[in-house]
């Protein structure tokens, strides 16, 4: 069976762009990414630490994996690409999270689909109203569009192009 996964990808950390296209690269086999939203810098929400804007965007995924092996993958990715876990919410390399996995809802220990803070969080929602605008949360029964118009205004969030990208972010955290 084939489902439509929508992740999101962010990094704060050295090359913030080449991160990105090299975990899009690793995700390519989970199967096949069918779109990729534009570049986001995003300002660091739910954090007090002291860090770097993050880069971000959303890809849609076609694969036949299920969901919990899809997530040992994103995490394998992520293990691949040196993240270390070292604060919540503190600066990484990469973080490839599950938005939706087709239209299902899990809550498990390793595992909560959709995503819990996906509604409320801008960076996540501008990158995937982009590629996904009429796809429904399964819970809230809202467009990805519906849910980004009524986000409260903060949350900076800015769609750049590659050559507005500073190479290295690593001094900035
Ligand atoms: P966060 O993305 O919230 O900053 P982490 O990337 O460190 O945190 O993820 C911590 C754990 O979140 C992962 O080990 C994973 O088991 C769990 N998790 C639960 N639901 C999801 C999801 N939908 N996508 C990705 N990880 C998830
Ligand atoms: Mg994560």
């Amino acid at each position: 069976m084939r489902t439509t996964a929508y992740l999101s990808l962010g990094s704060n950390l050295g090359n913030r762009e080449a991160n990105l296209n090299h975990a899009i690269e690793q995700i390519e086999e989970s199967g096949s990414v069918v779109a990729r939203s534009s570049w986001y810098e995003t300002e660091p929400v739910e954090t007090t630490e002291e860090q770097g804007w993050f880069l971000n965007c959303a890809v849609a995924l076609e694969t036949e994996f299920m969901a919990p092996e899809l997530l040992a993958r994103v995490l394998a990715i992520e293990q691949s690409m040196g993240r270390k876990r070292i604060t919540a919410k503190g600066p990484r390399i990469i973080d490839v999270d599950i938005l939706l996995f087709g239209d299902a809802v899990i809550d498990t220990a390793d595992l909560t689909v959709p995503h819990p803070g996906m509604h409320t969080r801008r960076f996540v929602l501008a990158p995937l109203a982009e590629i996904a605008p009429e796809i429904r949360h399964p819970l809230l029964n809202r467009t990805v569009r519906e849910l980004v118009d009524a986000l409260p205004g903060g949350q900076a969030v800015r769609k750049v192009k590659t050559q507005d990208l500073t190479t290295d972010n690593t001094d900035k955290h």
